[in-house]
């Protein structure tokens, strides 16, 4: 099979050979590879020029909407990416984490984009900042999409995840994107970008693929470009220093090397379940995808007594890992990728063995099943220890493969210490039934990590582990780990857009950002913003509430009606002791309720409900006598792309007979696009 890559709207292979690929279990050809003749700098010129004009004429929720029917198309699909799988010499389990954990990685962007992003292509970042007394002049974050490409460049133990996790928010934001897949496993990538392409989901020029070198690319990389890198630091740094990337400030994000750790704490007794599910979870973390996860326990740290109970209880369960070809049964873990991996692997556990005794397993024998244990990149479970933390090998030197190494702790505050000698790790795990340990431990390592997992017994039974970055969450770590963040929902899209401070005149940012902003003109109409439809209505369209003045038996007949008897309410002498007020109160509450009988237009009407308030805050007390009303203003519209009515967002100011704000608070409605069912005999 010679590996075709995608460039330009088209598949191409090069017709002189390219480097063999072998089968991870048998040793056998799999496929060649080859980027020769490739014109790269037309890959990053297409992309700009088609990929990213195609994208940006959509809004998040129409490309969150294309991720989840791709996610839903290639999950109907997924027994072929599982069936390729078999040669990069994972079992259904690791394949899984890759095939439909990439996936599910999508899907939740998918989600996300839709929930938690506008229907639009402009990204608010943070509230309206008030610059001038009169409010005439103002300010805002703005975040929008580069007008470049994001490479993604990954590493050969993820091939499908690796591309998905990083496709998914580059798209989202709006950027197109060119995957450089890792030689030995490229195969895998490219049958899922030949599905994507077949789809026909995604616009024209939204992903290309290179199978094989990048050649000349990163020559032509500007400041409009990212690069996402995931693989050695000794790769990374090499291409972070490439002077296309120095001279044009290209977006460089590294996720590299990491020596993570996992903390037994102090209060865990032996035999306890905490004790339990740390060995469970350093056997797990050591032999999932035999152990080639960036995010891998490498190092065991535990409290010096109890060395060696936990390396007798972890020498217990990994004699019952059996090796061999996952399609046998009863086989537990696979084989490395390729042979270069496995010789790669050998190199580092003979570094690791000159400071650490080996405990468990050994780097030249192992028992395999249903296969040739030298054709096949097979390896055994490898434990090793030292007896001082402070003069091993273990926080310098990564095995990518099942390889662990425990250390000793005498004190916490030496657990961190030991932790942090990885100089910056994607995660750490702290096992413990104690918050006390927990939170020393956790405020302690953090600073050092991108992840920290607190494991006991709660959490267990849903935990999702140490080694699974979640696309809710942030990966990535500071230091060794490459000091880059990706994934963490819209933290991920925000990597591939520029923020933008805009200031200018309330009614200019209005109008760039599509979002009323306090200040802007409001439009005063004879039609009451309630009967009118999603598709009428206009940011800035208001209503100027009647006034209403409040009574002391207002303020009782709430106390009555909610139970809310609270003596700052009910009783002038102790409301009077209040610092805070000089007399009876009125409730929150009320206010907020006597806002909506000011605003509401009772009439049946395109307005289906009221789904909430967002940022509501009482700035002013209200006693008896006060004369309030309301100004509510449609500061936000978001389209529902696939539904019959829209979300609108209405700034709702309350004011005082004085001007003074009382309480300011966002209401959210649906409002229906069109008149109809909801408006009866009108
Ligand atoms: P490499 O650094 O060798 O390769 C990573 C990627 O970079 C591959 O796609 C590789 O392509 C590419 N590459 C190599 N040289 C160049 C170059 N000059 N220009 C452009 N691209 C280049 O790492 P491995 O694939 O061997 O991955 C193993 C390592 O990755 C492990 O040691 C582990 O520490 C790290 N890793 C880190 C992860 C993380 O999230 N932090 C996740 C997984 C792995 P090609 O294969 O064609 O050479």
């Amino acid at each position: 099979m010679k590996l075709h890559s995608y460039a330009q709207g088209e598949w191409y292979a090069p017709s002189t050979q390219g480097t063999l690929i072998r089968h991870a279990i048998t040793g056998a050809e799999v496929a060649e590879i080859s980027s020769e003749g490739l014109d790269f700098q037309g890959m990053l010129e297409y992309a700009r020029k088609i990929g990213s004009k195609k994208l940006q004429q959509y809004t998040f929720h129409q490309r969150a909407l294309m991720l989840k029917e791709l996610g839903k198309y290639l999950m109907e699909r997924k027994e072929l990416f599982y069936d390729l799988s078999k040669a990069t010499g994972a079992t259904r389990t690791d394949s899984w984490i890759d095939i439909e954990g990439g996936i599910g990685t999508m899907l939740v962007f998918a989600s996300k984009g839709r929930r938690e992003m506008p229907n639009s292509n402009v990204y608010i970042d943070g509230p309206q900042e008030q610059i001038s007394r009169n409010g005439t002049f103002t300010g805002i974050h703005v975040y929008t999409p580069i007008t470049g490409v994001a490479l993604q460049i990954n590493a050969f133990n993820f091939p499908i995840w690796g591309m998905l996790e990083k496709l998914a928010p580059t798209f989202l934001a709006g950027v197109p994107t060119i995957v450089k897949p890792a030689s030995q496993t490229a195969y895998l990538t490219e049958l899922m970008v030949r599905h994507i392409i077949e789809s026909k989901i995604l616009p024209e020029g939204s992903l290309q693929l290179i199978c094989g070198s990048t050649g000349d690319l990163f020559n032509h990389l500007t400041y409009q470009d990212a690069v996402s890198f995931t693989g050695s630091a000794w790769t990374g740094q090499k291409l972070k220093q490439h002077h296309a990337i120095i001279a044009n400030s290209v977006r460089f994000y590294m996720e590299a090397d990491s020596l993570n750790s996992s903390i037994l704490g102090s209060d865990v007794e032996v035999g306890s379940p905490a004790f339990e599910l740390y060995i469970k979870e350093v056997v797990r973390e050591m032999t999932v995808k035999a152990g080639q996860k960036c995010t891998a326990i490498r190092r065991a740290i535990v409290p010096a007594d109890k060395l060696d109970a936990v390396a007798t209880a972890l020498k217990a369960r990994l004699a019952k890992i059996t090796v061999g070809n996952p399609d046998v049964e009863g086989v537990r873990m696979g084989a490395l990728a390729g042979l270069d991996q496995r010789n790669d692997v050998r190199e580092r556990i003979a570094e690791l063995a000159k400071t650490n005794e080996v405990v468990f397993g050994s780097a030249t024998e192992v028992e395999v099943l249903g296969a040739d244990a030298e054709t096949g990149a097979f390896l055994a479970p490898m434990l090793l220890a030292c007896r001082d933390p402070y003069a091993t090998s273990a926080h310098d030197v990564e095995a990518f493969g099942p390889v662990s190494t425990l250390i000793p702790y005498q004190s916490d505050e030496e657990a961190i210490e030991i932790a942090a000698l990885g100089k910056g790790s994607l995660v750490a795990s702290v096992v413990t039934a104690s918050p006390t340990v927990a939170t020393r431990l956790v405020l302690g390592v953090a600073p050092h990590h991108g992840r920290v997992l607190v494991l006991d017994e709660k959490a267990a039974k849903e935990s999702t582990g140490h080694g699974s970055p979640l696309a809710h969450l942030i990966h990535g770590g500071p230091g060794r780990a490459g000091g880059s963040e990706e994934m963490g929902g819209i933290r991920g899209v925000k990597h591939y857009m520029q923020r933008t401070a805009l200031q200018g005149s309330p009614d200019m940012l209005t109008a760039i950002t599509g979002t009323w902003l306090k200040g802007a003109e409001r439009h005063i109409d004879t039609v009451h913003p309630f009967q009118k439809t999603f598709n009428e209505l206009e940011i800035g369209d208001a209503v100027i509430t009647a006034k209403r003045t409040i009574t002391l038996q207002d303020i009782e007949a709430f106390a009555e009606l909610s139970g809310d008897k609270f003596y700052a309410h009910m009783d002038e002498a102790a409301a009077k002791r209040n610092p805070f007020f000089e007399n009876r109160v009125a409730h929150g509450y009320f206010l907020v309720s006597l806002a909506a009988g000011l605003f509401v237009e009772p009439n049946e009407g395109p307005v289906l409900a009221n789904y909430g308030l967002d940022h509501l805050r009482f700035a002013t007390p209200v006693y008896a006598g006060d004369t309030l009303q309301v100004q509510f203003t449609c500061k936000q519209k978001i389209n529902r792309e696939t539904e019959e009515y829209g979300e609108v967002r209405w700034d709702t100011t309350i004011v005082n007979q004085n001007g003074d704000v009382v309480a300011n608070y966002d209401v959210l409605t649906l409002v229906a696009k069109h008149h109809g069912r909801n408006e009866g005999a009108q």
